[in-house]
């Protein structure tokens, strides 16, 4: 039954061209009952494609586009916005998001405020598919925020003030292209350089040469001998470098360890640290962890994530994919409470449909508006 039903939405989604098409047309998940006079959640959503400004090289891969899935959660006259931000090396995509929230069936909750039974519900419906999980958290966290009339930080007791300043992401490329983004980037006080190929001291000297700033690295897994691991981390120090990601791949745990008990730099799990179990395994591996939502199922598991680091006095990173203002500004949220912030998601896009947190003189800006701040701007896509 499941099966046909997904060929069915599958095939109605290819009828109206929304597998091919940047913007999908908008899909109302099934089951969705209206009981006489009493308000019900009602679960919607499409497929889009965000176009990225650069091509993004990182370790492992490069790309242009970025498939995600926008959702929406309608209680009582109010809307909730959510998103679901899919690069594909992580394994989900249009067509499994899709499926996901075809099986999510919010009428069965009469009360919104609900939310930690109603997520651990939907994460229930079956294992994976993080991203799909974090489009429904997101709208509802949006969505109730808007039934309080309060941003999040408020409801999280969170001072907007202490936002950090967002890391700026540079992709690997040649050092001409390096010099001239790192240009671009003149606004951004830390920027974040992608490692893990053969070309790092190249394309670190490249940035050097047109900046003092100080940087982020990140491997994405892409270094295989943890001393010269470790050996790059130490070059990286002496070059200005805060902290690094991911060095190794994440299965080398005992190597990890042992680099991050020599390392000069704090060693920042990502790949390695998806939801919240996995922050209790990094003590020891890592010096902190990287959380996303689009990894964490969302904000709910993300604000448990960084509570248990904190309480286990890991340092904490927020990072985000290429995602829209929508996934951004939920993120966002967090950002008073963690050591650094990646938030540059949404500047790395040409078709934003959300105004929201922005990046202002480098730092952090929320939005004062109730649930995550996120508008939906005109009728672009
Ligand atoms: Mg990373």
């Amino acid at each position: 039954m499941a099966q046909s039903r997904r060929e069915w939405i599958r095939g109605n989604l290819l009828a109206s061209g929304a597998l091919l098409a940047p913007a999908g047309a908008w899909r109302q998940s099934p089951g969705v009952k209206t009981a006489g006079g009493t308000p019900r959640m009602r679960l919607t959503f499409r497929p889009y494609t965000l176009q990225l400004k650069h091509v993004f090289t990182v370790a492992v891969n490069s790309r242009t586009t970025t498939p995600v899935v926008l959702t929406e959660i309608e209680y009582d006259g109010i809307v909730g916005y959510g998103e679901a931000s899919m690069p594909p090396y992580l394994g989900e995509s249009h067509d499994t998001a899709t499926a996901f929230l075809s099986k999510v069936d919010l009428s069965r909750f009469a009360n919104p405020f609900e939310l930690e039974s109603i997520l651990e519900t939907i994460d229930g419906l079956a294992p994976g598919n993080p991203a799909a999980k974090a489009s429904v958290d997101i709208a509802l966290h949006d969505l109730v925020g808007k039934l309080v009339k309060q941003p999040w930080y408020n409801i999280w007791g969170y001072d907007p003030k202490l936002a950090p300043v967002t890391t700026f992401t540079i992709g690997i490329d040649t050092p001409e292209v390096v010099r001239q983004k790192t240009r671009e980037a003149a606004e951004f006080k830390v920027l974040k350089i992608k490692l893990g190929r053969d070309t790092d001291k190249a394309m670190v000297e490249a940035i050097r040469s047109v900046t003092d700033r100080p940087m982020s690295g990140d491997a994405n897994q892409g270094w295989t001998d943890r001393q010269q691991a470790l050996d790059m981390i130490g070059w990286l120090k002496e070059r200005g470098f805060l902290y690094v990601e991911q060095p190794l791949p994440k299965e080398r745990v005992d190597d990890l360890a042992w680099i991050t008990e020599r390392s000069p730099l704090p060693v920042i799990g990502d790949e390695g640290v998806q939801r919240l179990p996995d922050v209790r395994k990094a003590l020891g591996v890592y010096t902190g962890v990287n959380i996303k939502l689009m990894k964490s199922t969302g904000m709910r598991e993300a604000q448990k994530m960084l509570q248990l680091a904190r309480g286990l006095g890991m340092k904490v990173m927020l990072g985000c994919m290429t995602e829209t203002s929508c996934g951004i500004s939920a993120a966002s949220h967090l950002s008073p409470m963690v050591d650094w912030a990646d938030l540059d998601g949404a500047l790395l896009i040409s078709n934003d449909v959300f105004d929201g947190t922005k990046v202002i003189d480098g730092k952090v800006v929320i939005p004062n508006r109730p649930g995550i701040g996120a508008v939906k701007l005109g009728a672009r896509g």
